[in-house]
């Protein structure tokens, strides 16, 4: 097991600001697990996923240099839950223990793994405490729509696939309110540094 002291799972929404919150917490010395960062390792050139991948979607499913067409695969597990249940079937298990051993490796006071989708694949076993960060959705659609040029309602299609904001919110035992600047999240991100350094102490 982890030589951690305490294992924060770090949720939230598409764009609510999970990876800002988690850089910051590592620059104040966080250990960080991204799983988002973990699957795209899985899916890259040379990673365990891209075989598994290519046998349940064929072989157009890689492009001509090899790599994997994740346009054409957004679009086939978008439009097709069957699909999509078959690709998560594949990937969620690699991530989980690729997370797992980075876990067991890391030596700071408390992980924190960043987990999109924590509740939708029951990882929050995997975690002592639930941070959630939240926006109003009017954000959400905003800050995704700057950063990525999706449509709103392409937005407002991924924010029902996940769970509902006031279910999540309910489950968290901290919430992070990231709907003003970067600079207002700074007393919150240290406040919450602080404490989990200190249960971390206390285990
Ligand atoms: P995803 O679910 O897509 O991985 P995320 O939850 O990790 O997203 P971030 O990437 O941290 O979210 O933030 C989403 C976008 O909103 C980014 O472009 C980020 O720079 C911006 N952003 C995050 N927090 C704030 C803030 N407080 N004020 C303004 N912009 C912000």
């Amino acid at each position: 097991m982890s030589a951690v002291g305490l294992v924060v799972a770090l949720t939230g929404g598409i764009g609510s600001g999970k990876t800002t919150v988690a850089d910051r917490l590592a620059e104040l010395g966080a250990g960080v697990i991204d799983t988002d960062e973990i699957s795209r390792a899985l899916t890259a050139h040379d990673g365990a996923a891209l075989e598994p991948i290519t046998a349940a979607f064929g072989p157009d499913i890689r492009l001509a240099d090899g790599t994997l067409d994740r346009a054409r695969l957004r679009r086939i597990v978008f439009s097709d839950p069957t699909a999509r249940a078959r690709l998560e079937s594949i990937l969620h298990p690699l991530i989980e223990a690729a997370m797992l051993e980075r876990l067991a490796a890391l030596e700071t006071d408390y992980a924190v793994l960043v987990i999109p989708l924590l509740f939708e694949t029951g990882q929050d076993r995997h975690a002592d405490r639930v941070l959630v960060v939240d926006v109003p959705e009017a954000v959400q659609i905003a800050r995704v729509m700057q950063r990525s040029g999706l449509s709103e309602s392409e937005v407002r299609r991924i924010i029902d696939s996940q769970i509902p904001r006031r279910e999540r919110n309910t489950r968290a035992d901290d919430l992070i309110d990231n709907s003003g600047t970067c600079v207002d999240l700074e007393p919150r991100l240290q406040e919450l540094h602080a404490i989990y350094t200190r249960i971390a102490a206390r285990r």
